[in-house]
């Protein structure tokens, strides 16, 4: 599976981490309780279809990315750069480009 990282362009998966389900809103530190953060953590839905995930590019540029993936054709809809460096637009891939390969 290839992922268009928007400042390196399609890398291997090999080079990212998987970082996690990027619907989950991090609970509110000051307020939340261990319920909380359990769900947070450990929770998953386990989801078939598009989904959005959290991908770091370990051995790349190192940024953050938010992902738009299909967990059964494992093709990328969308990689957008989050956190500080953001500023940087999503890449949309159409279906001439499709990452679908596994
Ligand atoms: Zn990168």
């Amino acid at each position: 599976m290839l992922i268009p990282c928007p400042h390196c362009g399609p890398r291997d998966v090999g080079e990212f981490t998987y970082g996690g389900d990027a619907t989950k809103e991090r609970p509110d530190p000051g307020s939340a309780g261990a319920a909380d953060w359990c769900d947070y953590v450990f929770q998953r839905e386990n989801l078939r279809g598009t989904h959005l995930e959290y991908w770091h590019h370990a051995q790349g540029c190192r940024l953050w990315l938010r992902v738009r993936r299909d967990t059964v054709t494992h093709k990328i809809e969308a990689a957008e750069i989050v956190g500080p460096w953001a500023a940087a637009t999503v890449r949309e891939t159409g279906n001439d480009e499709g990452q679908d390969v596994a």
